[in-house]
């Protein structure tokens, strides 16, 4: 096949006059002409990555670089950053995520390339970026004054320039436009600017193919030859494209996608492109790619026939359909180590035993089954993760695979002495006071998956068993997890007790309310050992491997401790400049409802016993259900995402089945109870008339200085509620344990936490619609009161309005929740794990706000109300203190 008719093979790269294209970040990227194609990350660019936008959109920066850096780690060579989004202030956000990104030196090795169709964006990338990054990008589009003033500007940066083919009259689309505008171009900046030609690259516009119009066939190859053209002719410059818009026309279909792609970069850097922007995990290997499939895309890109895209579209067709059809055994065709490696990335169990039989029978060792089939396989599945290739909860899934293997090869292997080498011991916990697991177990199956050994100590464990097991058990690392507030606190002692007892483990801190900034600013500096957080399972085992060998431990700690201490300074910095109203001040300046709530229909508890799975199943919110196993996306549009939708939709599939498990299981029990009262005014205390209770409410000390007592008038009604949702699946969670399929464990538990706040919205609506009937002609769909756009709040103590656990105290007694199964433990977390509690504001102006940090007037104001010393109060509103006590 040739791709023009005077085809003369793939283009050569030719060492030119001129220097080759350096980059840098911290360290330097030489494009030779003999270097590899480079990949240019785009994930962080918001009109790419629907969870990028999001992130920014939220402000969530510190998950925002985590998105970089998850592409660092899966082998991206520039980083490109774009921020146009009509949504977002995009100035201020590339101002904000470079100067972020610039101090944190894993991801700072790389060049950065500042992607904008904005000049003033550009700029200010200019401005935040160290080292010789690269602009993408200038073209003629305003004329050639423009398009020569903007390269002198990148010039003076010291900066490399994208150049798109684009002019006065418009997108070049034709081979011919293509290498007109390029040569226009490059000679524009060589000659009236002397720019170097090795810090060019032209982008010769990647366009969507099979598209089904006409004028669209050549896209692709007009694309090739116009970059064979132009490395051919215009010295020592670059080519490069954005690839993943070549299968625009096909999102939604991954499979596709990725076999394009892999077709089009293989032709394209055959003609000599050199540099391209890719989602590598939409990346096929091109020989791996269906060789039915790859005929057909290939037929499309070179346009080797009428109704090549009809049948690529056919292609797309049956692929469902094939999907759906019976099982594809062809695999058990393949050599032993094969059948291992696929049953592990594939998750499947139901061939493992016979595999293992046949292993054990040819390496005649249990242990060396372990060490090189089976570990070997792992290996695998640990790199596809890494680089994001594989998904959480396959991951999870292949573990349950090897940990079948390995329990059917426990008799042989009590002859064989265990121990074994593993990459590192490390022993995780969850803390005292806390009885949160899930994440904590999806970063030890994760662990384990890579090769370590991990000693799981459970929930709800004291520091001192803590530090016992870790010197009886000679570990290479802690890992301390935890989900409420309080467990921050219980995390700094454990450090302290570290560092009591001379102890040099290093410490890896985890869980929901954990932080970079927290861990810098409060643990690390009571601990001399080494304390790094980790933000997520995938990030856990590149940081337990960097902390346990020998060759990278050193380095990585100093960078550790470098990045920490700037986020201390920077902290310090932020809380100098904070003031604070003083508390009676802020009580004059708050703004309060005019009117009282509406009158309830009934006053008083209530009780729903026994509530079925089934009845809840359609008040369930499943995009945090996604989160927890780290597949980014709103439900529903989650199961047709690229990315994840197939990996998804099977996660939701299995939650559908375990849903129905649970269902069935006779002593299982979702319970909730509500209580509904009169209550009186007092400051910003709350009487609650008939009890002896009252509730107490902090206030923002900040403008608009508001308090959740505001919502209310001074006599007038409060409801709170308490439901449950994991009592009763015990046994059914002993056995997935008992089975090694931790799998099952998880998805078990973290279906009962989407029951347990099924729960709370479906006692929500009853009470709003009925009970307390302020909202009796409610009429929202399923999926508004999900997004909570009814009238009132339940907002619930430990969140942000409320910070105080200590409430949760006075609402479960009220209840007497202790009937229905739930309790509290010395940290104020609710037992079991599934459970929810609140209060009920019903109106219509309540809503959710963030207390933030207030000051010591409040914290002793407060502590004269709830009665206790000021230490004690400390204890339980650290996490929002402005101020040092
Ligand atoms: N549908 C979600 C609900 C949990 S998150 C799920 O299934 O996970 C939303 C809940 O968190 C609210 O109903 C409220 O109880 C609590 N909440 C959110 N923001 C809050 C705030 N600022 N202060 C107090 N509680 C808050």
């Amino acid at each position: 096949m040739s791709l023009h008719p005077d085809y003369s093979g793939p283009y050569e790269f030719k060492w030119s006059a001129y220097p080759n294209m350096k980059l840098s970040g911290l360290e330097v990227l030489e494009v030779r002409p003999d270097s590899n194609f480079v990949n240019i990350g785009e994930r962080t660019n918001v009109t790419g990555s629907r969870r990028f936008l999001r992130l920014i959109k939220e402000e969530q920066f510190e998950e925002a670089i985590a998105v970089a850096r998850e592409q660092v780690e899966g082998g991206a060579q520039v980083l490109d950053i774009n921020m146009d989004e009509g949504l977002i202030d995009g100035l201020e956000s590339m101002r904000t995520f470079v100067n972020l990104i610039m101090s944190e030196p894993d991801i700072t090795r790389l060049p950065i390339m500042i992607d904008s169709s904005k000049w003033e964006i550009i700029e200010t990338g200019l401005q935040c970026l160290q080292g010789k990054g690269i602009v993408n990008s200038i073209s003629l589009k305003e004329g050639e004054e423009a398009f020569l003033n903007q390269a002198s500007i990148i010039m003076s940066y010291g900066a490399a320039v994208v150049v798109m083919c684009f002019d006065e009259k418009g997108q070049a689309d034709t081979y011919e436009r293509r290498i007109e505008i390029a040569k226009r171009a490059y000679d524009l900046l060589t000659k009236k600017l002397n720019f170097p030609p090795q810090d060019i690259i032209i982008d010769p516009n990647v366009f969507p193919v099979a598209t089904g119009m006409q004028e669209h066939r050549l896209n692709a190859m007009d694309f090739f030859q116009a970059t064979r053209w132009i490395r051919e002719n215009l010295p020592a410059c670059h080519v490069s494209g954005g690839i993943s818009n070549v299968s625009f026309s096909f999102r939604g279909r991954p499979v596709v996608r990725e076999a394009i792609h892999s077709a089009f970069l293989y032709h394209a850097i055959r003609e000599g492109l050199d540099m391209g922007i890719v989602n590598p995990s939409l990346l096929e290997i091109y020989d791996e790619v269906d060789k039915d499939l790859l005929e057909r895309v290939e037929d499309v890109l070179l346009d080797r026939r009428d109704d090549a895209t009809e049948r690529l579209l056919d292609f797309v067709e049956e692929v469902p359909a094939e999907q759906k059809g019976k099982k594809n055994l062809e695999w058990r065709e393949a050599s032993l180590e094969k059948r291992l490696e696929h049953a592990l990335i594939k998750g499947i169990t139901e061939f493992i035993e016979e595999d293992t039989a046949e292993a054990l029978d040819a390496l005649k060792s249990p242990l060396k089954v372990i060490e090189s089939p089976l570990m070997d396989g792992m290996n695998v599945v640990g790199n596809l993760f890494g680089s994001g290739k594989m998904f959480l909860p396959q991951v999870v899934k292949s573990a349950r695979v090897m940990k079948k293997a390995v329990a059917w090869l426990e008799p042989y292997l009590e002859a064989e002495k265990k121990s074994g080498k593993s990459t590192g011991k490390i022993l995780l916990a969850t803390v005292k006071g806390d009885v949160h697991d899930i994440g904590k177990n999806i970063v030890s199956v994760v662990l384990a998956c890579n090769g370590f050994e991990i000693i799981d100590l459970g929930v709800m464990i004291p520091a001192n068993e803590i530090l016992t097991r870790a010197k009886e058990e000679n570990v290479d690392l802690i890992g301390l997890s935890g989900l409420i507030t309080p467990s921050l606190d219980e995390m700094v002692h454990v450090a302290s007790e570290m560092e009591r007892q001379n102890m040099n483990y290093p410490l890896l801190i985890g869980g929901a309310t954990t932080s970079k900034t927290h861990t810098a600013v409060k643990i690390d500096p009571v601990y001399s050992g080494p304390v790094v957080y980790v933000t997520d399972a995938s990030r856990s085992v590149r940081t337990a491997s960097d902390l346990i060998h020998e060759e990278r431990r050193t380095d990585y700690i100093k960078e550790i401790d470098a990045s920490y201490k700037r986020l201390r300074e920077g902290f310090a910095k932020k809380k100098k400049k904070q003031s604070f109203t003083p508390i009676e001040q802020s009580r004059e300046n708050a703004s309060r409802v005019a009117d009282a709530s509406p009158v309830p229909n009934q006053i008083g508890i209530g009780e729903f016993r026994k509530v079925a799975v089934n009845e809840l199943r359609e008040w369930i919110d499943w995009s945090p259900f996604f989160l927890t196993w780290q597949l980014h996306g709103r439900y529903p549009a989650i199961l047709s995402d690229d990315k994840v939708g197939e990996e998804a939709q099977k996660l939701f599939n299995d939650a559908q089945e375990m849903l129905d498990k649970m269902a069935q299981l006779k002593e299982y029990s979702i319970d909730g109870r509500y209580g509904i009262y009169k209550c009186t005014k007092e400051g910003d205390d709350l009487s609650l008339v008939d009890t002896n209770e009252r509730l107490h409410f902090l206030r923002q000390q900040h403008h608009p200085h508001a308090s959740l007592i505001d919502f209310l008038a001074e006599e007038d009604h409060i409801g709170c509620f308490a439901v449950q949702a994991g009592n009763g699946i015990e046994r059914l969670l002993q056995e997935f344990v008992d089975d090694g399929d931790d799998y099952s464990a998880i998805l078990l538990k973290a279906l009962a936490d989407r029951l347990a706040e099924a729960m709370a919205e479906y006692l929500h609506y009853k009470v709003r619609t009925e009970i307390w009937g302020y909202a009796s002609s409610e009429k929202l769909a399923k999926d508004e009161i999900i997004a909570e756009k009814y009238a009132g709040i339940r907002p619930a103590p430990g969140y942000p309005a409320c910070p105080d656990h200590l409430e949760k105290e006075t609402i479960l007694r009220l209840l007497k929740a202790t009937e229905i199964g739930m309790g509290l433990t010395e940290s104020m977390a609710m037992t079991p794990a599934a459970a929810v509690s609140g209060f009920y504001f019903a109106h219509p102006e309540a809503k959710y706000f963030a207390l933030g940090k207030i000051d010591k007037d409040q914290v002793e104001d407060y502590s004269k109300r709830i009665e206790l010393d000021f230490e004690t109060t400390a204890k339980w509103l650290r996490p929002n203190f402005g101020f040092d006590i």
